[in-house]
């Protein structure tokens, strides 16, 4: 590809979204920064703006079929097409299956699993039309299992299995469809993670390190790296894979 590329980058107000908003950009793709609320991407936008790069700011719930549909065809509309979809929105609702509400496991399977296939669905039409596509989707070392996450393991399993598949679906038509699997990362959801267990960050981070042959806990950019790579030509014949990103085999 020789023109620019627009990258759409979901959960990009903060955290690994907005470090891998701003490495696309980095490496010449226009990005359209989503959150569910557009003040709250402007942050990201002005990070992008000041390094020289393109950004647009664009609210919606990844959870919501119309708000998708809308928010895909604005980026079409104002940045001149789709080529790279980083499906990344996330929260977690954490609880024992005998604590665990109904609302709790549908609002981590609504955002994470539904929100993947939706935004996936919404741009293929653009990506299959110019033959020409990169989704790079967000699962988690928790795909392997984690007390606590039973709504949360079993969507981003899923989301190695929705990969899975639309690699095999999408590849006749260019498209290369990926995972990055991060181990822990320190963003505001670590931190949250934290302070519900009642530890202070900085001891969260050293328990999580030592259990990480690298002996560190992640940093945004280190997912963002990778994504970006899986995004590039350079991956053009790698379809289809999870790549844990977690400083060692698994976290
Ligand atoms: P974060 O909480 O800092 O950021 C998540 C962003 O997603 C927020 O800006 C939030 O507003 C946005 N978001 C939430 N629901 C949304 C919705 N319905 N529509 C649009 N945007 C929505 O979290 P993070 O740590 O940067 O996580 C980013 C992704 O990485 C998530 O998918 C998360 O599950 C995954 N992940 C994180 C870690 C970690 O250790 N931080 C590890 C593995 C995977």
């Amino acid at each position: 590809m020789t023109k620019t590329r627009v990258a759409m980058v979901t959960g990009s107000a903060r955290g690994i979204g907005a470090a891998t908003a701003r490495r696309l950009a980095q490496s010449g793709a226009s990005v359209a920064v989503v959150d569910l609320n557009e003040d709250a991407c402007q942050e990201t936008v002005a990070a992008i703006h000041s390094a020289g790069g393109t950004a647009i700011a664009v609210g919606c719930d990844v959870s919501k079929a119309n708000q998708v549909q809308d928010a895909v065809e604005k980026v079409v509309k104002d940045l001149g097409g789709i080529h790279i979809l980083v499906n990344n929105a996330g929260v977690i609702r954490d609880n024992l299956l005998f604590k665990m509400s109904e609302e709790d496991w549908d609002m981590v399977m609504n955002v994470h699993l539904k929100g993947h296939f939706l935004c996936s669905r919404a741009v293929q039409k653009y990506m299959v039309e110019q033959k020409y596509g990169k989704i790079v989707n967000v699962s988690s070392t928790s795909a392997l299992g984690n007390k606590g996450q039973a709504n949360y393991s079993s969507a981003k399993a899923g989301i190695q299995g929705l990969t899975k598949t639309l690699a095999i679906e999408l590849g006749q038509f260019n498209i290369n469809v990926n995972a990055v699997a991060p181990g822990f990362v320190e963003t505001d959801m670590t931190k949250a993670t934290a302070e519900r267990v009642g530890v202070n960050m900085e001891q969260f981070k050293e328990y999580a390190a030592k259990e990480i042959p690298l002996r560190r806990v992640g940093q945004p950019e280190d997912i963002a790296n990778v994504v970006n790579f899986l995004a590039s030509d350079e991956a053009g014949f790698v379809s289809g894979q999870v790549i844990y990103v977690a400083g060692g085999p698994k976290a």
